[in-house]
């Protein structure tokens, strides 16, 4: 038998980890990947955008890798709940965590709790048909939206909402979600950047999608883009990112303003929330108009002028980052949301890769080089001698002997043929399942006997 590796986590990060693993000869690995969800791919599933069904299908390369020998599928299973670290650490050789970034950052602000302010996540996992958000509802009868953040997420957001019911039918947003957005009553949606233009984290081809939507047009206000010296110096060492953003922004400030699109996206920069205000929900956001300064240590930092701005509007949603969360039984620092370790490595025996070992940051192509760095402190480590299991158990026996229902692959397969039946009649790459129990009932009938 090779070394026992448990994978726990199915997103990018998880995939490449398993990928690197099963592609070791010395010594050969068995990876056993556990998934809370019944449903592998983490965000490439549930936080990518419908829209964008070429990034989704990167789970092309992650089939394949589910099709290598010592490859196995627990879904259904999450650590710390139906199985704890103890339990995996006696079974496995090593575990490594790749379980994400569960949870969104908050601003901070008075009113962020108010009925209508919702962190981006919600609204993602909502329209992307994740089984635990399928209750929410969202007010999107308001004529103004406001989108906190400056981010790819934030984007996405922004643009999820103005979408045409065109351009939403052929993808795979939910059936609520397609109709929720199609009857809104949305004419604005405001984006709001802390800082200038040239520090925005979200990138140029998104950024460019904004301007070529069929129902809405995107406007920049001229004064927006007026650079103070240290972000022109800070343009030419960021050629990529920020001066393609920044040229972009340019030629949208120079568009008529009204072209006859129903919404308009409206990208606003220097300008933080700094309450959420209404009675009972939320009816306004307050905004505080911010100047660039260059603290001690060379950052270009937002510091809040005396301008301030009232903007009414019925939903906010904050997307200014996101957080892991802790798995009992083992350490975690509170501040950044990650679990402490050095290049991948927290012990020998115990190891981090993707969003929980770096934080959220990075696209999925990022997740593959970070998942090989790991994956090659553990190889080191098992060769060093250093890795061993004490129980011969197997974690399927482990699991009935819990009377934990658990999803192999094979599972997984019914669920997505289940699916892309149900999508391939109306022109859709899937109609998902979405609920817990049809989810389980369609992964019982592909389920070995
Ligand atoms: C809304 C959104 C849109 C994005 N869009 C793009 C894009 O268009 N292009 C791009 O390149 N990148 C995009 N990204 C970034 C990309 O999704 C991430 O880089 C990547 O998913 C991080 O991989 P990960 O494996 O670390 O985490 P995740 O993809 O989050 O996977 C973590 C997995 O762990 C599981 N898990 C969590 N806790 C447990 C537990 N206790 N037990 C068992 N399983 C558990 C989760 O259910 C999940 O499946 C986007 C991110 C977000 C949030």
């Amino acid at each position: 038998m090779g070394t026992r590796v448990a994978v726990v986590g199915s997103g990018p990060a998880g995939f490449y980890a398993a990928d690197a693993l099963l592609k070791s000869e010395d010594p050969p690995v068995e990876v056993d990947l556990i998934e809370r969800l019944p449903t592998p791919w983490g965000l490439v599933r549930l936080g990518v955008a419908p829209d964008h069904e070429n990034i989704k299908a990167v789970s092309r390369a992650f089939e394949r890798v589910a099709a290598r020998p010592g490859f196995r599928l627990f879904g259904n299973v999450e650590v710390g709940r139906d199985v704890t670290h103890d339990e995996l650490a006696a079974i496995y050789d090593a575990v490594i965590y790749s379980v994400g970034a569960q949870t969104d950052r908050q601003m901070g602000i008075p009113g962020e709790d108010l009925p209508g302010s919702w962190a981006a996540t919600e609204f993602v996992a909502w329209y992307n048909g994740h089984p635990d958000f399928q209750d929410l509802e969202f007010d999107l009868s308001g004529t103004t939206v406001v989108v906190v953040g400056n981010g790819n997420v934030a984007i996405d957001v922004a643009r999820m909402l103005a979408l045409t019911a065109e351009e939403l039918a052929p993808t795979d947003t939910t059936d609520p979600a397609i109709d929720a957005i199609n009857g809104a009553g949305i004419e604005e949606i405001v984006m709001l950047g802390r800082r200038g233009p040239a520090q925005a984290a979200f990138t140029p081809p998104e950024l460019q999608e904004l301007g070529e939507l069929a129902g809405a047009d995107v406007h920049v206000a001229p004064a927006d883009l007026e650079l103070d010296p240290a972000s022109e110096a800070a343009l030419e060492q960021d050629r990529d990112r920020a001066r393609r953003n920044v040229d972009i922004l340019r030629e949208y400030s120079t568009r008529p303003t009204a072209s006859g699109k129903t919404r308009a996206i409206r990208l606003r920069f220097l300008t933080s929330p700094v309450a959420i205000v209404g009675e009972g929900k939320v009816e306004a956001v307050e905004v505080v108009r911010n100047r660039l300064e260059t603290d001690e240590r060379g950052r270009i930092v937002a510091v809040p002028t005396d301008e301030r701005e009232t903007i009414p509007c019925g939903i906010v949603f904050r997307s200014v980052g996101y957080k892991g969360v802790p798995i009992p039984g083992v350490v975690f620092d509170e501040r950044t949301g990650t679990i402490p370790n050095e290049h991948g490595r927290v012990e020998p025996g115990l190891y981090v890769a993707g969003w929980i070992k770096r934080g959220p940051s990075g696209v999925i192509g990022t997740n593959k080089k970070d998942a090989t760095e790991t994956v090659g402190l553990v190889l080191e480590d098992a060769r060093a001698g250093l890795l061993s299991h004490e129980s011969d158990e197997g974690l399927d026996e482990v699991l009935r002997r819990k009377g934990v229902e658990f999803v192999e692959y094979p599972g997984w397969e019914a669920i997505d043929a289940a699916e892309r039946a149900a999508g391939e009649p109306r022109g859709r790459p899937r109609v998902k399942l979405t609920a817990w129990q049809e989810l389980l009932d369609a992964a019982r009938a592909g389920a070995p006997s």
